[in-house]
Formats: C-alpha cells, sequence, structure tokens
C-alpha cells in the first residue's frame, strides 16, 4: 500500500474542489456525512474502490453503499426502482436511509462484492453532496475506520484510523446522527430492516404500512448463516477494551458496577447516573434520549481506548426508535455480551 502525508482539508469550496479533483483521480477521501465519516472513491472505478478495502483492512465479501447526491443518480445504478422505493424515497431521501436494489451493468464488482444487489443512499449533509456533484460521480463509501473498530464521527477520528493510508480528509465537523445509516431490502411487499439507523422502524411502517425486522439486527448470527447483509457477521465496532452490556434499572445497574469496585473496570453509563457510581466513568448521553446516545456512542468507545479501559460495563440503552440502532452496535462492541441485572 503506497503510503501518503493525508492533508486535513477545510470544509469550504477549496476542500470540496480539491476532494473532487482526487476522487476523480481514484484516490480516496474521508468525507463527513450526517450518520458518520465515509471513506469515499469513485462507485463506478473498480480499481478505485477495491482500495476501499485494502486502506480499510476490509473483508473483500462486505459490499459498500453507493451515495448520490440527487435522485437522478438513481436511475442509472438500479437495474429496476420498486414503487416501496420510490415512497420511501419521497419520504427519507436526502437522509440517513440506504436502500437495496438489483444492480445495474454500471456497478462494479468490487462495490457489490460478488452479489447482484446495490446498496444506494442520498446523504443529506450538504459537504457530502457538494463533493458528490464536484465529483460528477456517484461515490461508494464504508464508514472511514480500520475494519472492525469503531466508526468515526469527527475528521479526527478518521485521522486516527487513515493517516497515512489516505491522501486526504475533508473536515465537516461532528456528524449529526452519529451512527451508520438504516439499510432496508426494499425487493419485497414491506421493508424488510438489515441495520437499524436514524430512520426507525416506525418511520419506515408509516410511509411502507409494515416493517420486518431482519432476526440478525439483534441476534448473533447462528454459525454457517448466510448474512442477508453481509457486514452482519462481522465483529464490528469494537474497541480494544472488554465490553459487556448490563440491562436493568439504573439501581441494579450502579449496584452490579460498584460491587466490581475493587477491580479494574470502567462504567460507560447514562449522564445523570455518574454519581451513584464507585468506579472510573464515561458518559454517552441521558437515558432517555437515544439521538444524543447515538451521537456520542462511538466517541465514547475511543475514548475508552485513549483511557486504556480494560473491562468496560456499559449501560444498556432502550431499544426503542433510535435506540434499537445504538443497541445494535453496543451489542457487537461487546460480542453479544448482555448481563441482565433486574430481580
Ligand atoms: P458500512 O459502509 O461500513 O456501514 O457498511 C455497509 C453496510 O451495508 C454493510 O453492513 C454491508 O453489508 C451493507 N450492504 C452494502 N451493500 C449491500 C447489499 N447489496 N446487500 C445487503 N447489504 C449491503
Ligand atoms: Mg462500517
Amino acid at each position: 500500500m503506497r503510503e501518503y502525508k493525508t492533508r486535513l482539508l477545510t470544509g469550504d469550496s477549496l476542500g470540496i474542489q480539491e476532494a473532487a479533483a482526487l476522487l476523480r483521480a481514484g484516490e480516496l477521501v474521508g468525507i463527513p456525512t450526517e450518520t458518520v465519516y465515509g471513506l469515499a472513491a469513485n462507485a463506478l472505478d473498480g480499481g478505485a474502490v477495491g482500495r476501499i478495502f485494502t486502506a480499510k483492512g476490509r473483508p473483500q465479501d462486505n459490499p459498500l453503499i453507493v451515495h448520490i447526491a440527487d435522485i437522478e443518480g438513481l436511475p442509472p445504478l438500479a437495474a429496476e426502482i420498486p414503487e416501496l422505493a420510490k415512497k420511501l424515497a419521497k419520504a427519507y431521501w436526502p437522509g440517513p436511509l440506504t436502500m437495496i436494489f438489483r444492480k445495474s451493468a454500471l456497478i462494479p464488482d468490487e462495490v457489490s462484492a460478488g452479489l447482484s444487489t446495490v446498496a444506494v443512499r442520498m446523504p443529506y449533509h450538504p459537504l457530502a453532496r457538494a463533493v458528490i456533484r464536484a465529483a460528477g460521480v456517484p461515490l461508494a463509501a464504508p464508514s472511514a475506520n480500520l475494519s472492525g473498530s469503531p466508526s468515526p464521527t469527527t475528521a479526527a477520528h478518521v485521522m486516527a484510523d487513515m493517516a497515512g493510508r489516505i491522501p486526504a480528509v475533508l473536515d465537516g465537523g461532528e456528524c449529526a446522527v452519529g451512527v451508520e445509516s438504516t439499510v432496508v431490502d426494499i425487493t419485497g411487499p414491506t421493508p424488510c430492516l438489515l441495520r437499524p439507523g436514524g430512520v426507525t422502524p416506525a418511520m419506515l411502517a408509516a410511509v411502507a404500512g409494515g416493517v420486518s425486522v431482519n432476526p440478525a439486527v439483534v441476534n448473533r448470527l447462528p454459525d454457517g448463516a448466510v448474512a442477508a447483509s453481509p457486514g452482519m457477521k462481522y465483529k464490528h465496532y469494537a474497541p480494544k477494551a472488554h465490553v459487556v452490556l448490563v440491562r436493568g434499572t439504573p439501581a441494579a445497574y450502579a449496584a452490579f458496577v460498584n460491587s466490581h469496585r475493587t477491580e479494574p473496570v470502567t462504567a460507560m453509563c447514562f449522564d445523570g447516573e455518574e454519581g451513584a457510581l464507585r468506579v472510573p466513568y464515561i458518559t454517552y448521553g441521558r437515558r432517555e434520549d437515544s439521538a444524543e446516545q447515538a451521537h456520542r456512542v462511538f466517541d465514547a468507545l475511543r475514548r475508552l481506548d485513549e483511557i486504556g479501559a480494560g473491562t468496560v460495563y456499559c449501560a444498556c440503552p432502550p431499544e426503542e426508535g433510535v435506540g434499537l440502532a445504538v443497541y445494535n452496535r453496543l451489542l457487537r462492541a461487546a460480542a453479544f455480551e448482555v448481563i441482565d441485572v433486574d430481580g
């Protein structure tokens, strides 16, 4: 792999033009979106897309999401656009929703990782859309982290993982949503949720009349099972710390954590509940504020590594609404290790 002196580009028209020029030349650029930072390449250039897998250390069979700036960008990428997709696009694009289509001949195999389908999203982040427009091509972009580590929600997170591996990162500040997009299969009569995100099951059902949730969203995939979304089968979002999810009331959580206070443990708890804890802690939002938890969860996981945390007892988030996305990421960060501490 070539070594770069990675530049931090400012989120203005000059930075946008520089990012676009690199992308047109087949290079990779870290770009902000409202979900997490993406590691972008020209989606129509198989060679450029191949470099994403090398830079991330990403398994070759995990396909990428293609990002478009305008609805006119969709028809060339998809072999067919179902009515359901049109309805969902009208309601939630631009936004944190990815839909899976049968792919057109334009999509290189590197993007779809050998599948006959392609995942497409129209982000609402103004810098993301400006870069796509300036590049003049759709952009394939997975999260801009090293494969397996927590997704980046600031330019500094991208630098921490990608410095030396890519030529540039475009700085767009903190990502508003903070967790990756909702991924849905729209080939059936109702949407099937493959990955929860900022567009919630209730929001999908409100437009589509119903929604199903793939069991792998909240369960470990059985050994040997074929994942509807290949990303489901990999260890994900994991800090170096050993994370355990602890489910229970604030009092039961505090009692459990404090019973381990003579051990080198760290709590990852809700804001306002730290006063009851007798161990070092970091917080990730109030218990009832799932959007705030989504916004902060990946930064919290990265900070655990910065402070050298060993075992982390993480307060389990409520699973409703955007909380399902937070729970899904933390479950994977914890490699599905959950302890129930109520009664
Ligand atoms: P990332 O960009 O790192 O958030 O990863 C993209 C996610 O979308 C992964 O979980 C992929 O498995 C999933 N994905 C991408 N393309 C497809 C597809 N054609 N079918 C199903 N899932 C997909
Ligand atoms: Mg990712």
